[in-house]
């Protein structure tokens, strides 16, 4: 196994730390990309690997996208992520969860976690018994924090009205196609939400009774997962997986927007260039998503309530449109602008 230093995409993080704990069975990575502008804070992935190093590659790109979204959302924070590496039938046991908040209370408060992929409330409710390092725990109505899912949905909700009215010169989403990839937590808000402004709704889910039940439910049409990176629409918003823009799918895109929830859409950083010079308004995932990590890291802060965490996702579309306007200016694809201004943010221009 190499070191983590010699991995493509190590980028001068300041920690990867692997944990094991022999009583639970527990195997895990933090990596902690930066803490310049607060402590790395991002979720933990509990996840089968085929090998370690997969877990270790995985840490490190969600890390460092975790310490660009933070500084883009204006948050003072930086950007860590832990992976749990499950076995093949992903068991999951208190005794785990409990050595993993005494892994994160090792590092002292330098990383803080919260839900991601594998991981459910009640697991953050867990791993709070044995660290205070923790986001995403219950919380009173009206305050910070809570299920980050509805609150990223608003804010991808914010940055698609803004790329229809830059990409479209349209102010309202009524009548708007907008394709939908993914209608879970984040896709299925959004989509309500673009309901409810009459725009016109062709949903995709890998499970497919739920892109059904959601467009009889809403108004719409659902189409096979396949299908949805190719249908002809204003927007398509990509709500489920990561790396689903590569050479061929930006080939075939048939839209004038991509601006969705997903993480870490582009497969290379090459694909930032395609889609740009295809004339595709691009939102940067890491900033039109990142409505969840405001939410969760004001409740960790004990900053500010739900209206504080509003006011503040709110802000997004203003960012896109800092980084629309300078790619414009630039001629730089706006992913790679975005990347830019996160550069400069966390000290490392
Ligand atoms: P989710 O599990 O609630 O929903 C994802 C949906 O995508 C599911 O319904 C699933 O069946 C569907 N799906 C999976 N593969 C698919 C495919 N190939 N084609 C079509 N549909 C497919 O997850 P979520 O919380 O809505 O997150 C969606 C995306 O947004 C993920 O990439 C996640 O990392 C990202 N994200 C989520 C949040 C959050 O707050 N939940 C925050 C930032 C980013």
């Amino acid at each position: 196994m190499i070191a983590p230093w010699d991995y493509p995409d190590f980028d001068d993080h300041e920690g990867v730390h692997l944990f094991h704990d022999r009583n639970s069975g527990l195997t895990a990575v933090i990596a902690l990309h930066s803490t310049h502008l607060g402590p790395g804070a991002g979720g933990t992935r509990f996840w089968h690997y085929a090998n370690p190093s997969d877990a270790i590659t995985d840490a490190l790109r969600l890390s460092r996208g975790m310490s660009f979204k933070n500084a883009m959302a204006g948050l003072p924070m930086g950007g860590g992520k832990g992976v749990i590496l499950a076995d093949a039938a992903r068991t999951k046991t208190p005794e785990m969860l409990a050595a993993f908040g005494r892994a994160i209370d090792s590092l002292g408060g330098r990383y803080v976690t919260a839900e991601d992929v594998g991981m459910t409330d009640a697991d953050m409710v867990a791993i709070a018994a044995t660290t205070r390092h923790v986001s995403g725990l219950p919380v009173a109505v009206g305050s910070a924090g809570g299920d980050p899912g509805p609150t990223t949905a608003q804010g991808v909700y914010l940055g698609v009205r803004a790329a229809i009215a830059r990409a479209l010169g349209r102010s309202d989403p009524s009548g708007v196609h907008v394709a939908i990839q993914g209608v879970g937590s984040v896709g299925g808000g959004l989509a309500r939400l673009l309901a409810r402004d009459g725009a016109k709704l062709t949903l995709a889910d890998a499970d497919p009774a739920r892109a059904q039940s959601l467009a009889r439910e809403i108004g719409g049409t659902a189409v096979p997962a396949s299908d949805i990176m190719t249908v002809e629409a204003d927007v398509l918003s990509p709500c489920a997986l990561g790396a689903i823009l590569d050479e061929g799918s930006i080939a075939a895109l048939r839209v004038a927007v991509v601006a969705g929830g997903a993480n870490n859409q582009l497969a290379t950083p090459a694909d930032a260039e395609r889609i740009h010079r295809r004339g595709i308004l691009f939102a940067p995932d890491y900033v039109i998503n990142a409505g969840g990590i405001i939410n969760v890291a004001l409740e960790y802060l004990g900053q500010g309530d739900r209206a504080e965490v509003e006011a503040r996702v709110a802000q997004i579309p203003e960012r896109l449109e800092a980084i629309w306007a300078e790619s414009e200016a630039s001629g730089l694809p706006a992913a790679s602008v975005a990347d830019r201004m996160a550069m400069r943010l966390i000290g490392r221009a």
